[in-house]
C-alpha cells in the first residue's frame, strides 16, 4: 500500500483487483433436505430423504434460497467465495479511499 496513493491509483488497484474475480455471488452454498413428489418413496419414508445443494442468504432482511443442481454446486462455491473477497476489497478499499481524502484535503491550501 503506498503511502500517498490518489484516489484514482485506488480506483485502478480496485478494479484490477477485482477482475480475476469472477463469478460473484453473496450467502452460501448448502445441503439441505427437500422431499419429493413420489408416492411410497423409500428414501422418505424411511427419514433420509433427499439433499439438493442450495445458495441461500438475505437480500435486506428477506432471506432468499434457490436451488443449485449437484453439478453446478463447485462453481456457486467459488462464487461465493469470490464474493467474499470482493466485500474484503471494498472494505480496504474505503479506508484507503478516506486516507487518500484525507491528505488531499491538507495538501491544498486554503
Ligand atoms: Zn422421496
Amino acid at each position: 500500500m503506498a503511502k500517498d496513493e490518489t484516489p484514482e491509483e485506488i480506483k485502478r488497484w480496485f478494479l484490477n483487483a477485482i477482475q480475476r474475480l469472477w463469478p460473484i455471488a453473496m450467502g452460501s452454498v448448502s445441503l439441505r433436505k427437500s422431499p419429493c413428489i413420489r408416492e411410497k418413496c423409500s428414501a422418505c419414508a424411511s427419514g433420509i430423504g433427499h439433499s439438493s445443494y442450495a445458495l441461500s442468504g438475505y437480500r435486506g432482511n428477506r432471506r432468499f434460497s434457490v436451488y443449485v443442481p449437484e453439478e453446478l454446486a463447485p462453481d456457486i462455491q467459488k462464487a461465493v467465495e469470490n464474493g467474499r473477497q470482493v466485500q474484503d476489497l471494498m472494505k480496504e478499499a474505503g479506508l484507503r479511499y478516506v486516507y487518500a481524502r484525507k491528505r488531499e484535503r491538507l495538501a491544498r491550501p486554503r
